[in-house]
């Protein structure tokens, strides 16, 4: 067995750091003495910055996306287009649409997809309030006239996808979701059989 060579202090945040995902052991410990190297200039700032977001961070009761303000800073923006709620499973995916910057909507966080097997039903999600929101009037006196569902092309999400449409039937919105099909700069050669199949499905004249 490897002999310890560093107190248990060190040891623990490596073990801390490899929970986070993305990171293995073997890149915590480096990150780990990365930090420790740089103490004055990483680890000290980080160590404050975590601290900082620690006390602050509240779940928007208007979406469940996750900030340090509440209502959320994309809830608040009054520049954003309130006729269009975008649906996402979870808050790294309303930061990936963003990173996009294709749309200028609001959005509807769920946290998670419906899983049965996992227990997951409806009440464990953040949908009660959907609905309410759409028949809400919006800011400017107007309605909700779309909700785009952006939720994972897995059998998870698409059962979440139709429960959501059932549930938002009646408030006679336009529902619509996100294209499957070939990624940007992807060769045909590369892809899965079910992704080509969804892009022969989904094929747009030109
Ligand atoms: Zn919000």
């Amino acid at each position: 067995m490897a002999r310890a060579v560093a107190g248990p202090e060190i040891e623990r945040l490596v073990q801390l750091l490899a929970r986070v995902p993305g990171l293995g052991p073997r890149s915590a410990r480096r990150a780990a003495l990365q930090l420790i190297k740089k103490r004055d200039s990483l680890m000290a700032p980080l160590a404050g910055a975590m601290q900082e977001v620690l006390g602050k961070i509240e779940t928007c009761p208007v979406c469940g996306n996750l900030d340090v303000r509440s209502p959320c800073l994309v809830c608040a923006d009054p520049t954003r287009d309130p006729t269009l709620i975008v649906v996402v499973a979870d808050v790294s995916d309303l930061w990936a649409l963003e990173r996009a910057g294709a749309m200028n909507a609001r959005y509807h966080v769920l946290g998670g997809t419906l899983s049965p097997l996992d227990g997951i039903g409806p009440d464990e999600l953040n949908m009660a309030s959907l609905a309410g929101r759409v028949r809400q009037p919006t800011a400017g006196g107007g309605t909700v006239a779309e909700v785009l569902l952006a939720l994972p092309a897995t059998v998870d999400g698409q059962t979440t996808a139709h429960y959501v449409t059932e549930l938002l039937r009646e408030t006679g919105v336009k529902v619509t979701r996100l294209a499957h099909g070939v990624p940007v700069g992807g060769e045909l050669d590369y892809l899965d059989e079910g992704t080509l199949a969804a892009a022969i499905r989904a094929r747009t004249a030109l």
